[in-house]
């Protein structure tokens, strides 16, 4: 009988989705869509140290606008966060101590720090030698008892089986095996305040909750021989374990860091902006895992039916801002015009840019845009004074023809009819003045837009025009024309 697919995605609510925990949650997803399964949103909300006002519901906005969706999560699953389940930890960790599996530990922080440097200073790796090693019954009682009485307050110890050796099948890299003798000596399990450590809690978390497959980020390799002793000294089941290729920064060639203030790291900056979450869903899907072939957008349906966990990557995966700017421009530019409108207007509307022209004002430039704020300085055109000449646009003017071109089209414009002034009717007033001129082909165009925009490129010519207006360009064309005569 095969197992059932269960996956989680369990952050810890210290700060914002980064694009690492993003793809964390959206591969999980697809594992779990792809077979039917069931994903689950866990909350590990034990370091309260670094806990996060609103973290959670910072995590769960963000999944969601991604299109991520889930079956259960502490929205509306009791005891799905970890901070609710510490009655849970506790029967473990005393089913620990009363086999003698885990014990007490009463060493002090200066006591550790001290030890550490010496093993520091002697060349060894850190390690926590066990603080009864050689202690008689006696000595043992004693000690803890006047360490009690002095108010020291104790951490529950995992006792590690040194000779242990912790292996499993990773579903992305293959064997990998550690030696318990490597692990840093018996380690904490339950801290002073009476949380347990990350490293327990999720042991006791995925078994309960069945979890079949623990799929996160390859920083987490270390602990699974940690998770897998707690497993062992459950006599449980461990599930099976992925880890994910890291990601790097393109730019650097380095681990992605929230140092590299020039990436956008988080989701919500990515929201902020105006990129379409579909994009950048495609986006992250193909971080570290791909379909194979050249093809590289997929719908999310798409990506649902073609995931294949063999197909994930071994080798880092590279974060490339210019690939999802470029990918989320290709899907700007094939939305349909309502949705892109409608995602473009709260940009406008701030700027006070939401005339009865907007519609057409983005259709303009929705084939260029990568996010949707871009709208804002694109328009600038309709809104600000005319741009400051560059000095290949000053070149263009200084042209012999420029003149007579400029003179003609603007006499064209006059001749107009305000209410002829339409898109479809611009066109062959330019068409005309190639008549009336001789001049063709870039002497035509390249003045006219500069002329009126300020700029050698830019989006279509006659829609540009018609949104700047017909008085707006005479304007322009006069002022360009008193210029350059
Ligand atoms: N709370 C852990 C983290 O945010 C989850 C690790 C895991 O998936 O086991 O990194």
């Amino acid at each position: 009988m095969t197992k059932k697919i269960r996956v989680r995605y369990a952050p810890s609510p210290t700060g914002l989705l980064h694009i690492g925990n993003a793809r964390t949650a959206l591969f999980n997803y697809l594992y779990a869509r792809h077979y039917g399964g069931t994903f689950i949103i866990r909350i590990e909300d034990t370091d309260r140290k670094r806990h996060v006002e609103d973290g959670e519901r910072s995590q769960l906005d963000n999944l969601r606008w991604l299109g991520i969706d889930w079956d259960e999560s502490p929205e509306t699953h009791e005891n799905y966060r970890q901070s609710e389940r510490l009655d849970l930890y506790q029967k473990y960790i005393e089913e620990l101590l009363e086999k003698g599996l885990a014990y007490k530990s009463y060493v002090t922080e200066e006591e550790l720090a001290a030890e550490r440097e010496r093993q520091e200073a002697a060349g060894e790796t850190p390690r926590y030698v066990n603080e009864f090693l050689g202690m008689s019954e006696a000595e043992k009682a004693s000690y803890i008892a006047e360490r009690e009485a002095a108010g020291i307050v104790p951490t529950v110890r995992l006792a590690v089986n040194e000779a242990g050796i912790y292996k499993w099948t990773d579903m992305v890299k293959g064997e990998i095996e550690f030696e318990g003798a490597n692990i840093g000596g018996d380690w904490v399990i339950q801290k002073k305040d009476g949380y347990p450590t990350y490293n327990f809690a999720v042991v006791i978390d995925d078994h309960l909750m069945e979890i079949s497959h623990v799929i996160r980020g390859d920083d987490h390799i270390a602990n699974t021989p940690k998770q897998l002793m707690v497993y062992e000294a459950l006599g449980w089941e461990a599930p099976e374990f992925g880890h994910m290729t890291l990601i790097i920064n393109s730019e650097t060639g380095k681990k992605l860091s929230k140092r590299d203030t020039n990436t956008l790291q988080f989701i919500e900056d990515y929201r902020k902006k105006g990129y379409l979450p579909e994009a950048v869903f495609n986006f992250i899907a193909l971080l570290g895992w791909n379909p194979g072939g050249e093809e590289e957008i997929f719908s999310q349906e798409q990506l649902i039916e073609l995931f294949d966990e063999a197909r994930l990557s071994k080798s880092p995966a590279a974060f490339d801002q210019k690939k999802l700017d470029w990918m989320s421009n290709d899907y700007i530019k094939n939305a349909p015009l309502d949705l892109i409108f409608d995602k473009a207007k709260p940009y406008l509307e701030e700027a006070g840019r939401l005339t009865d022209k907007a519609e057409k004002m983005v259709a303009l430039y929705q084939p260029q845009m990568k996010s949707l704020d871009e709208i804002v300085p694109l328009t600038d055109l309709f809104f600000e004074a005319f741009p400051e000449l560059g000095r290949a646009e000053q070149e263009v003017l200084a042209g012999e023809t420029v003149p007579l071109v400029l003179e003609s089209f603007k006499q064209k414009l006059e001749a107009m009819d305000e209410s002829d002034f339409q898109p479809e009717n611009i066109f062959p007033q330019i068409k005309a003045v190639q008549k009336e001129t001789g001049i063709k082909g870039k002497n035509l165009f390249m003045p006219i837009r500069i002329a009126v925009s300020g700029e050698m490129h830019g989006p279509e010519l006659p829609n540009t025009i018609y949104l700047l207006g017909r008085e707006k360009s005479i304007q322009h064309l006069t002022m360009i024309l008193e210029k350059i005569q």
